[in-house]
């Protein structure tokens, strides 16, 4: 590992301080020190005199995973806080080394003057991620659990809650710590090769090739979970479009469920659109409805409804086409269609057609034609009216975002746009192996190719990774974590 921790002692406050208020904080240290500072800034409580009760403090930290109750004193002795006090003890804390917590009252004042005395007394203040780096350095996380830890702690639906749970479990590292064993291996044959030709059997080619193309396959794998992952930091833009009066206004309350309080009109605007963002089965999710605010017995907002919706679905992850059961399937519709979907490079394949307003008509009125049907992801019958069926088309938006993978174990774990780098960077080398051996090239040239995925691949796992990528990783993360 490219990178080595130091051997200071670091304190940095636990708990989230942004407004700082708060039942209570948490001062956290670690290193080789931090029971011998915490002994020197806690004071268990009930000592008769000040020299039995500092005595009693170093005592309290002695054993791992027990609260002690107390107060931090400063310099002089004089108590600045009534806190609990725990130790953590190598190596079964978070960062694998010695861990003092102090759970301090909440509030700027009580978590400065206790910080202060832990400097005062030999810490240093941690940096962005210092703490869950020491975790990974030290061998407690590897890289891509390292990384859900801040992808959990910046969750913001449940389902990136979710997936960074999963990750932090080890999902994502099983399958890339197993393509990269597989590089590892073929690399060590052929360079033993390259070293002893003479005293070994022929190379089995094929075997080889099955080994590379095993792995290969394990990548592209994990690498079909990127979208989803990007998609759950970015969250998806789901366009709403279709004929004025199908019920895109109605449906997009529906959907936000408490009438437009979430709404926010965005009239006058060039794209002219109603914005709502909602969470869609766990993912964080835009809606757009496209025919605008206006009356829509006004013939202009009919005359214009179709380039405003081109305007919000040329730039949405999803689009949803809205008809109406009652009225059934009409040319307007599929002008609309014709535009927004099958001349939409995007939306093609990711395009969901709801037949809205069942509650008053049959839906089988506004079956499209075959080609037409045969373009969308999937066909939702809905009444935006009841809500019924409605959680059938929140399932097939999040169904049409993911692409409709889901990992054997159900697994929610994603990658994210750095992993993904390094994972396509690791399938391209696996490709240029491939051709390498069918050129029939010398073994120099395929250790180069094998070499060069098990960096990337290695890159992920954080089994081989520069100070660099560990810098750009843990300066995103927050102090104290
Ligand atoms: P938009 O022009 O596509 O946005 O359509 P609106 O949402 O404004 O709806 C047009 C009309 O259809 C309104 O009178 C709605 O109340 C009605 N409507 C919308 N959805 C439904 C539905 O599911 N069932 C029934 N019965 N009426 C609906
Ligand atoms: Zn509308």
């Amino acid at each position: 590992r490219a990178a080595t921790t130091d051997d200071d002692t670091i304190v940095g406050v636990a708990t989230a301080v942004v407004g700082a208020v708060g039942g209570v904080a948490i001062v956290r240290l670690s290193g080789s020190d931090a029971r011998a500072i915490g002994g020197r800034v806690f004071r268990r409580a009930g000592g008769a005199t000040r020299a039995s009760a500092s005595a009693n403090a170093a005592n309290a930290f002695d054993e791992s995973h027990k609260a002690t109750y107390g107060v931090v004193v400063d310099g002089d002795g004089e108590i600045i806080d009534e806190v609990i006090a725990l130790a953590f003890i190598a190596p079964r804390s978070y960062t694998a080394e010695d861990v003092v917590e102090l759970h301090c009252h909440g509030g700027a004042v009580c978590v400065q003057r206790a910080m202060a005395r832990c400097l005062d007394e030999g810490a240093r203040l941690a940096r962005n991620g210092e703490f869950t780096l020491r975790a990974f350095l030290n061998g407690r996380l590897d890289l891509t659990q390292a990384e859900a830890v801040h992808a959990l702690v910046s969750a913001k639906t449940t389902a990136a809650a979710d997936s960074a749970l999963a990750a932090m479990r080890g999902g994502l590292t099983t399958p890339v710590s197993e393509a990269r064993r597989a590089c590892v291996d073929l690399l060590a044959e052929l360079e033993a090769r390259l070293d002893f030709d003479d005293e070994m059997v022929p190379l089995d080619v094929r075997a080889i090739e099955a080994k590379a193309a095993g792995a290969r396959e394990t990548i592209r794998k994990v690498l079909t979970t990127a979208k989803r992952g990007a998609l759950l930091e970015t969250g998806v833009t789901v366009a709403i479009v279709g004929r004025p009066n199908v019920g895109k206004s109605r449906l997009l309350n529906a959907l936000t469920r408490s009438e437009r309080s979430i709404v926010t009109s965005r009239e006058g605007t060039t794209r002219d659109v109603v914005e709502a963002s909602v969470n869609i089965g766990g993912l964080p999710a835009t809606l757009l409805d496209t025919a605008g605010i206006r009356s829509e017995t006004d013939d202009e907002v009919e005359k214009i409804g179709v380039e405003r919706s081109r305007a919000a679905a040329a730039g949405a992850d999803i689009v949803v086409l809205v008809v109406d059961a009652e009225r059934g399937w009409v040319s307007e519709d599929s002008a609309i269609w014709q535009s927004e979907i099958a001349n939409n490079a995007r939306a093609r394949g990711s395009s969901v057609l709801v037949v809205n307003k069942t509650d008053i008509a049959d839906a089988s009125n506004a079956t499209p034609p075959p080609e037409v049907l045969e373009s969308f992801s999937t066909v939702v019958h809905v009444s935006a009216a009841t809500g019924d069926n409605l959680e059938h088309l929140e399932h097939a938006i999040v169904r049409t975002v993911s692409g409709g993978e889901v990992d054997a174990e159900g697994g929610a774990w994603a990658a994210n746009q750095r992993q993904a780098e390094a994972l396509q960077n690791a399938l391209d080398s696996l490709d240029r192996l491939r051709d390498t051996i069918a050129a029939d090239m010398p073994l120099d040239f395929w250790t180069i190719d094998l070499r060069e995925a098990a960096f990337a691949l290695g890159s992920v796992t954080g089994d081989d990774v520069t100070e660099d990528v560990l810098d750009t990783i843990f300066e995103r993360f927050c102090i104290g974590k």
